[in-house]
């Protein structure tokens, strides 16, 4: 066995890190738990702390050859050890997150209070149990089981049915693992809220808008000509508010629908109908042509991928300045089917590119603006392609043009003559 000596010489950077993460803690409270990362230094110094207590505790009666003044130092800084111990222990005990250190075997080493409250985990029974079997009935059973590094996120608290959490697992030291479960009630809860509001504005304003927009379309110009140009402005200011207040409504349906009702969708009179659309659009400024070698149909929703698809189109019209190309492709990819629309339009220069699907975000307000975009069409997209468990790709470069693509996987293709491709 190590003697506790050889691992005195940790402790001041173990010391030093713990310091660091409790410093850290205040944060961590309101934290998310991709601050895990800060537990595992913790983990690391509890663990450490843990084997030198372990291991020091059949030497604790004094050497017998040591001096007095060697016997009280020796004493002193024991005491010292297991008090830092106790520190750390409680520090990570109080944590609000559930905190698990699990060993090779995913057996239970140690576990907080918060994991006894979210996890159901109860001790001293727990103490070495298979996290997994223990939690058998449980929505986390499958995730544990499959050993995926990937978080979980809205699963029901096994201790607490009624709370979700957000479950990660992360790896530290030898082959062990943290699981970290944060409860997500009060953020889901606060989603909801938000999502109401905007889904009973967005319902509330649409009725006064239709009544406005339908006088503006009553008053004609030729009657009053010195507000002729005043009147073009209301009808395309209420006309722009009517799609943004549709393009919202629509986004908060996406929202709340976890599944969709699939049907065959035909894309060869789909692909078709988007190449006449981007031509009604263009009005004969641009080039557009239609590859399409995939010969598939998608399984999905009819009307929202019309809308997702045609969003991309419209965009590509919009984004291109006359004279440029557009070409709208259906194809097949290695994982099953890719719809994309490439353009020779202004590009988008690379830091955009992730944040290009959040709601309202655009590269050039005033662009999307006079060209008529919402700042809602990629955040429909994007909400379109994940019911259909399908991803959007875009590259782009400015001044070049850019190519937004839907990849779709073989479980979403259908034959046109009737079987599916699994
Ligand atoms: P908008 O209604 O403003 O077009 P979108 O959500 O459809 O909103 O697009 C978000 C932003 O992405 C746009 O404002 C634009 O800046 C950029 N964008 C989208 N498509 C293209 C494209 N094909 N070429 C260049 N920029 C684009």
């Amino acid at each position: 066995m190590a003697q506790p000596a050889t691992h005195y010489w940790k402790l001041p950077t173990a010391l030093a890190v713990a310091l660091l993460v409790g410093a850290w803690l205040g944060w961590l409270a309101n934290g998310h738990v991709a601050s895990g990362v800060a537990l595992v230094a913790l983990a690391e110094v509890v663990l450490l702390l843990t084997r030198i207590r372990h291991q020091a505790r059949p030497m604790m009666a004094p050497p017998v050859l040591v001096s007095p003044l060697q016997h009280d130092r020796f004493m002193t800084r024991s005491r010292r050890i297991a008090s830092s111990l106790r520190d750390l222990r409680n520090a990570a005990s109080q944590l609000p997150d559930a905190v698990v250190l699990l060993d090779q075997n995913q057996q239970v080493r140690w576990f907080n209070h918060a994991a006894e409250h979210l996890l159901g985990l109860r001790r001293p029974r727990d103490r070495g149990v298979l996290l997994q079997q223990r939690l058998a009935v449980s929505d986390l059973s499958d995730w544990l089981r499959d050993g995926t590094q990937e978080p979980l996120n809205d699963v029901a608290a096994p201790g607490q049915p009624d709370s979700q959490l957000n479950v990660s697992m992360l790896p530290f030291g030898r082959h062990q693992h943290l699981l970290l479960a944060r409860d997500i009630s009060h953020l889901n809860r606060l989603e909801q809220i938000r999502r109401d509001f905007v889904a009973n504005v967005s319902h509330e304003l649409r009725t006064p808008l239709t009544v406005i927009h339908g006088y503006l379309e009553l008053l004609d110009p030729e009657d009053v000509p010195e507000l002729a140009p005043v009147l073009g402005e209301m009808r395309m200011q209420s006309k722009r508010m009517g799609q943004i207040v549709e393009d919202l409504l629509t986004l908060s349906r996406l929202e709340t629908q976890h599944q969709i009702a699939d049907e065959r969708v035909q894309m060869a009179p789909l692909l078709a109908t988007l190449r006449k659309e981007a031509e009604a659009l263009s009005q004969g400024r641009h080039q557009i042509a239609l590859e399409s070698s995939a010969e598939a149909d998608l399984l999905g929703s009819p009307r929202d991928l019309h809308s997702a698809l045609s969003n991309l189109v419209s965009n590509a019209v919009r984004y291109t300045p006359a004279g440029g190309n557009i070409t709208i492709r259906w194809q097949r990819t290695p994982e099953g089917a890719a719809y994309s629309v490439s353009d020779t339009g202004f590009g988008i220069p690379a830091t955009h590119l992730a944040r290009l699907t959040e709601r309202f975000y655009r590269i050039s307000s005033s662009r999307s603006r006079d060209s008529g975009g919402t700042g809602l069409g990629l955040s429909i997209v994007k909400h379109v392609l994940n019911l259909h468990q399908a991803q959007l790709r875009i590259e782009s470069t400015p001044g070049v043009g850019s190519t937004f693509a839907c990849h779709f996987s073989h479980a979403r293709l259908l034959m046109p003559g009737g079987c599916d491709e699994t």
